[in-house]
């Protein structure tokens, strides 16, 4: 592999549809066939099964059910020449751990099958997996449009990092296809989506922004840390990367910081070799290893997750004290009927809603809780809850927490995996303690 290819800066995006790796069609799950290099027809394996087994099973050398925690820094090269090879990427070979490592390694080759992408790239957290894979195809003078409901420090480094660096972004309303296409310029070198939002739980299009960046041949990079690959695969809906904040429902235990990119292998490689080698946000193979245990569960978990968020969404809709709720899984839902056509397994863990009364009603229900924990982390199997506005989006103008869909009364919820009974029970407490109070 010539050095050079390495180097390509932003080319080699879009993934071929002939080379990209489908798991099971979700609707056809057990009775999908493909052909095998013999002709014959065979069975795709299963999400789960992948979840498990995907991108190698037991270690070879050993024997080890578990994937080996590779806790080295640096790995031994044959000599001059093998060393010289391995640096010119003549020959594949691992080299120092900030580049890549044999546990990491495991994780991504998991998570890409998942997603149905070529390749994967294990970052140190959710941030480092957005801001390379930006600052990859932003140059100074280029310009990135985005969904305006943004997770709030991917607002602010969207909004007031980048235009230290003579990077613009342009925001838009994330489901008014129009406004983007009206938004794209000759320097738009992105699209930014996160679908649904958090906290704002609006939905994006994404097969028609997948459309329209074909169209504009500008890649499309969605943030799916809410849907996992369980729920949606947007590679399969015409984007180009997709980026995960593998701290949340991937690992799914809350025990570590972690992220990921995952898209064309050619696209992977230069980041590998470009922004992750030099800016150095590489991921501990210890916490590969976390997340390799997290991936295994995953599809029962966003089961679970689903189905628990539900029910609570259910709940709050008919409670009299409750203003609003915000839930795709609703059918009243304004976002029902765009996520239930791209989504067949469920609508995801969070919730959010206002109760009646102001923001001093929505901070007493939050102190009233007992069981959801407040935290600033979702996806965990400890159900969480927090006040954005003063917490997570606290660092945006009221303006643009308006923007972000984030209003003072505005509380989220990361629904667990606890029994449902026992979190309305604690809602229910909480809801009657903080109206009483009022
Ligand atoms: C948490 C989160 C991030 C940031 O991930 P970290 O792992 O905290 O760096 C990005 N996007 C979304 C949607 C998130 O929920």
């Amino acid at each position: 592999m010539a050095n050079a290819r390495y180097l390509s800066l932003s080319g080699g995006f879009f993934i071929s549809r002939r080379q990209r790796p489908a798991p099971e069609a979700p609707r056809a799950a057990g009775t999908m066939q493909q052909k095998g290099s013999d002709g014959m027809a065979r069975r795709r394996r299963g999400f789960d099964t992948l979840a498990i087994h995907g991108g190698g099973g037991h270690d070879l050398l050993t024997g080890a059910c578990l994937p080996p925690i590779y806790q080295t820094a640096a790995f031994v090269l044959k000599g001059a020449d093998h060393a010289a090879r391995a640096f010119a990427a003549e020959e594949p070979a691992y080299i120092y751990s900030r580049l890549g490592n044999p546990t990491n390694a495991a994780f991504e080759e998991r998570l890409s099958r998942l997603e149905g992408g070529e390749a994967a790239l294990a970052t140190a957290s959710g941030m480092a997996a957005v801001s390379i894979t930006l600052l990859h195809l932003l140059r100074s003078g280029d310009e990135v449009v985005a969904g305006a409901q943004l997770f709030g420090s991917t607002f602010h480094l969207l909004k007031e990092i980048f235009s230290r660096y003579g990077i613009t972004a342009r925001f838009v309303d994330p489901g008014d296809i129009p406004a983007w296409e009206g938004a794209i310029t000759p320097r738009t070198r992105a699209l930014f989506v996160e679908t649904p939002s958090n906290p704002g739980l609006r939905w994006a299009d994404i097969p028609a922004l997948g459309a329209l960046a074909q169209q504009a041949e500008i890649p499309l990079v969605v943030d799916n840390t809410l849907n996992t690959p369980y729920l949606l695969r947007p590679l399969e809906h015409g984007a180009s990367v997709v980026v995960h904040s593998a701290t949340k429902f991937l690992a799914g235990h809350g025990a570590a910081i972690a992220g990921a990119v995952v898209g064309s292998a050619d696209f992977i490689i230069s980041l590998r070799r470009g922004l992750y080698q030099d800016l150095g946000p590489a991921l501990s193979p210890q916490t590969a290893y976390l997340l390799l245990l997290g991936l295994e569960t995953l599809g029962l978990r966003m089961q679970r997750h689903s189905a628990n968020a539900l029910a609570v969404a259910r709940y709050l809709a008919e409670h009299p004290a409750v203003d609003w709720v915000a839930y795709p899984g609703l059918e009243r839902d304004p976002y029902h009927a765009l996520a239930a056509r791209l989504l067949d397994r469920g609508f995801g863990g969070l919730v959010s809603f206002a109760p009646k009364g102001g923001e001093g009603v929505a901070r007493r229900v939050i102190d009233g809780v007992r069981i959801f924990k407040v935290a600033a982390n979702i996806g965990d199997s400890r159900s969480l809850v927090i006040h954005p506005y003063t917490t997570t989006h606290a660092q945006l103008t009221p303006e643009e927490r308006q923007t972000a869909g984030v209003g003072p009364t505005l509380i989220r919820l990361s629904v667990g995996l606890e029994n449902e009974e026992d979190l309305l029970d604690d809602l229910d407490r909480a809801l009657a303690a903080a109206q009483g109070g009022a």
